[in-house]
């Protein structure tokens, strides 16, 4: 009979498929996501978004990062921020290049046939194709971007920014071009900046070698981990002051394959102390034998093409050879000429790999490369991190962000590619050379008009350096980038803090003359729910957009969302995780349709706190709590742990508000008038809307939908959504520590007796109590009662035949009576049946980790694995022996 009908507009089933669309189209059409500046009017938020790929597929990586940005802003607008989260792709040179020349080739035509315009249309077509399909799954997400301003970095406006810094730079003279060592990805045939080089251990080789000297009066012994390299030796360098070699300097020694003389020189950058203490040179192919060939006069020699074959240049019967091949040959004809000394297979070494395609990249000279001087770019950025005008979160990235900076290199800018920012430098027939914002017509030196453009495109990451600001309108002085710039936090993944956060300082720090951000959060990697890196391979990948089609975005953010504390650098995810997460938009529907049920909505839709005089002690109660946990949301929050506060919310909702709120409160809202049953919901749909609003940030579909029902005039409120109501103020008055510790003695007593029955059993238990605790549960008895499952009595009623188990909870003691007639021999003969199985496997467990073959050769997942299951059954064995203490304490 106490059955309190859910309302009937809400089906007992959360549909996202039935909201989430709908909502996202209605935010759209109202522009609840655009944001203007205001001038002084309002204080600006702004998080600039790390632009995808224009080529990219939503992963599971930028569901995790755009959801982080999504809370941050949503939360920020409901506190009243002018809140602008601004959106953008990325042309993503050598990635969209690539993608289209594929298509390309299944057509069987060729970029270089096609020539470069007819190419670059292709790539245009191409992109007004497909480029919007990013942009819409990351709307499936919920992300609430200000999309009127969502920018592509080769649009007009973002390109002329690139020009307008690089004929700055250029004229500055922080923009050379030079013959340096660059990176060379043989495959995909472009340079690479330092930071797109990934190093990996590889198991390769270490060839120790003799040159004879040319007079033939002895040798030199060399090293190397690529001996094809030796095609392209010109010299030999030792340490001046390495006396076994002092006499050789200035001696040559003989190539043994086309007898060249190779000059033995003296330089400091050689380490005495390493291999043979001497060292091969070969300039055109290692960046420090470039320097000390610059040092001492040895001349360059390139031996290998653009595709990593074996040049011209080299003796032929090596030319056109693959390099792997080459090395193979070199060493075999080496051999024959008996100067191998050593031969050590497999050495482990490092080898830099191309970030996009994985080949092993070779260190080479590829003719002229344009170069940003970093010195004077990156001492400001320095500057602006240690005295705090950028804070980083965790702090500890300040350090490493720092070391990197201090030990950078001058950065090479020039791509060997097609599709990208052109560098906007001409060349004159007369040798004349210049940078220009504007295409020329004529030489600014001599009026010639047969102008030629450089070949090479800029970098990506030299137009994503301006993103703060070139999507805000720099070069202009707009009152964008007036309002909104420096932003507010940059939120991205510890792999790009080199390659683009570091440059963004520098440039920001150069250009606009601020930093452009005031918070860097660094959040960790989403791995699959054992650690491992997501992969195709792996077959672990979970795509977000089947996740949101499956489960809902809400549930999907806050899986997401509950995992992203500061210190977490991995962060497991698994299918069963969004599958909870589910289960917790279901609960909130669930628990939004109880409290509803009896409640009457007020015409503006406010809900309204009846006077302190007339709360019942759960309704205190749970106004306590419900203010602790908008106090523990905020301080997470500000803090950027957003574990912290979604896991708050989570109890909060679901355990004190639903568990015990709503069912202490059960009779009540189930009996009476009308207005009584409403009177009786009124706080809990109070405490529900501002829970509600603090869970929008991390599920804001289900709030929506729930929060609509508070009434179908809030817009004549001025209120229409909840994206754009109020982050919920604190209410200190509603802290009450004496509602708490009376609330709490009852969730522990009841906590307490369904403990007991879950060992005995089902029947007729008696609590029986003394006078005055049974006057203080007289306002809770008929929830005491249903929860626990046990009538109330007075001390006087208690049967002295009858079977108790004493219970002691906060200091005040109680007895259960349990069911006539049970008989305890049969539930302990049971449990110690059990407790016997679970001993042996626990004794099995240990022996398992204490035997050192395990230890040693077991993966380390594999031991921790086995650790969990040892305390998972000593857990398991602790709490049957309680049990059957208990059971044995009832006597047989
Ligand atoms: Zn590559
Ligand atoms: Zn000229």
């Amino acid at each position: 009979m106490e059955t309190t009908e859910p309302r009937t507009d809400m089906p007992p089933q959360y549909d996202p498929r039935a909201t989430e669309a709908k909502w996202y189209a209605i935010w759209l059409e109202r522009g609840l996501f655009h944001s203007e500046p205001t001038g002084s009017v309002l204080e600006p938020f702004c998080i600039v978004m790390p632009p995808p790929n224009v080529t990219g597929v939503l992963h599971i990586g930028h569901a995790f990062t755009f959801t982080l940005q999504d809370v941050l802003t949503r939360r920020a607008r409901m506190q009243g921020f002018e809140a602008l989260w601004l959106p953008g792709t990325d042309h993503a040179g050598i990635a969209t290049q690539v993608v289209v020349e594929r298509e390309l080739a299944r057509e069987g035509l060729d970029r270089r046939e096609m020539g470069r315009d007819a190419f670059l249309e292709r790539v245009w077509q191409w992109k007004e194709r497909y480029g919007g399909r990013i942009v819409e799954q990351v709307q499936a997400l919920g992300s609430s971007c200000d999309w009127d301003r969502l920018r592509f970095t080769m649009d007009e406006g973002l390109s002329r920014a690139v020009r307008v810094a690089f004929v700055r730079m250029f004229d500055d003279g922080l923009i050379y071009r030079g013959e340096r060592i660059i990176n060379w990805c043989p495959r995909d045939r472009t340079a690479l900046s330092d930071s797109e080089v990934e190093h990996e251990e590889v198991d390769g080789e270490l060839v120790t070698f003799r040159y004879e000297l040319s007079d033939g009066g002895g040798h030199v012994n060399v090293a190397t981990t690529r001996v094809e390299t030796m095609l392209g030796d010109t010299g030999i360098a030792v340490h001046p002051s390495d006396e076994r070699y002092a006499a050789l300097v200035g001696a040559t020694v003989r190539h043994p394959f086309d007898g060249r003389d190779l000059p033995v020189v003296a330089d400091a950058a050689v380490d005495p102390s390493f291999g043979t203490g001497a060292v091969k040179v070969t300039p055109a192919h290692d960046p420090n034998d470039f320097e000390i060939a610059e040092r001492t006069g040895l001349p360059r020699l390139n031996i290998l093409n653009a595709d990593a074959t074996v040049a011209d240049t080299a003796p032929e019967e090596f030319r056109g050879l693959d390099r792997y091949e080459a090395r193979k040959r070199v060493t075999e004809r080496l051999r024959d000429l008996g100067l191998v000394i050593a031969e050590e297979r497999p050495f482990r070494h490092a080898v830099g790999h191309c970030y996009r395609c994985h080949s092993e990249i070779e260190p080479w000279l590829s003719g002229k490369q344009w170069f940003v001087a970093v010195d004077r770019l990156r001492a400001p950025a320095i500057e602006a991190s240690e005295d705090g005008r950028i804070r980083f979160h965790p702090e500890r990235w300040r350090n490493a962000y720092l070391e990197w900076l201090r030990g950078l290199r001058d950065w090479n800018i020039s791509r060997q590619l097609w599709w990208g920012h052109r560098i906007p430098v001409w060349y004159c027939p007369n040798g004349h050379e210049f940078a220009s914002i504007e295409d020329p017509t004529e030489c600014p030196e001599c009026g010639a008009g047969d102008l030629e453009q450089d070949p090479d495109v800029l970098d990506t990451w030299f137009s994503s350096q301006l993103w703060p600001f070139s999507t805000l309108g720099w070069p202009d002085e707009t009152p964008e980038l007036d309002f909104y710039y420096p932003t507010t936090v940059l939120v991205t993944g510890y792999e790009i803090l080199y390659l683009w956060v570091a440059r963004m300082i520098m440039s920001g720090m150069y250009l606009v003359g601020d930093v452009p951000f005031r918070n860097v959060l660094i959040h960790g990697l989403v791995r699959d729910a054992q650690g491992r890196k997501m992969s195709k391979s792996l077959g672990n990948v979970i795509d977000p957009l089947d996740m949101i089609q499956e489960y809902g975005a809400d549930a999907l953010r806050y899986a997401l969302a509950r995992m992203a504390g500061p210190e977490q650098q991995n962060l497991p995810l698994s299918t069963e995780g969004i599958e909870a997460a589910r289960n917790f938009a279901n609960k909130i529907w669930n628990g939004a349709r109880q409290v509803l049920a009896a409640y009457a909505p007020r015409e503006d839709g406010e809900p309204h706190l009846p006077s302190p005089g007339d709360w019942t002690l759960t309704e205190r109660w749970v106004l306590a709590r419900h203010q602790a946990c908008l106090d523990e949301v905020n301080a997470a929050m500000d803090a950027y742990r957003f574990d912290e506060a979604a896991q708050t919310l989570h109890r909060f909702f679901w355990s004190e508000l639903c568990d015990w709120g709503l069912e202490a409160e059960k009779r009540r809202r189930a009996t009476g008038t009308d207005p009584e049953r409403h009177r009786a919901s009124e706080v809990l749909a109070w405490v529900l809307e501002r829970t509600l609003r603090l869970l929008h940030p991390f599920m804001p579909f289900v709030t929506e939908e729930v929060w609509q029902r508070f009434g179908g005039e809030r817009s004549a409120a001025g209120v229409e959504s909840i994206v754009v109501a109020a982050w919920p103020e604190p209410h200190p008055e509603h802290q009450d520590s004496d509602a708490e510790e009376e609330f709490d003695f009852v969730r522990e007593l009841v906590a307490n007796v369904r403990g007991i029955r879950g060992i005995i059993g089902p029947g007729r238990y008696l609590l029986v109590v003394g006078d005055r605790l049974e006057q203080e549960l007289e306002p809770l008895r008929e929830a005491v009662e249903r929860l626990g499952g046990a009538a109330l009595a007075p001390l006087g009623e208690a049967d002295p035949t009858g079977r108790y188990v004493r219970l002691s909870v906060s200091g005040r003691e109680a007895r259960l009576k349990i069911p006539e007639g049970f008989e305890p021999t049969g539930a302990v003969s049971l449990r110690r049946k059990r407790l016997e199985g679970t001993r042996s496997k626990l004794e099995a467990s240990e022996r398992k980790l204490a035997g050192e073959s395990f230890l040693s050769r077991a993966a380390p997942e594999a031991v921790e694995k086995e650790r969990r299951k040892r305390e998972d059954l000593a857990a398991e064995a602790a709490v049957l022996e309680d049990q059957i203490g208990l059971l044995e304490s009832l006597g047989g």
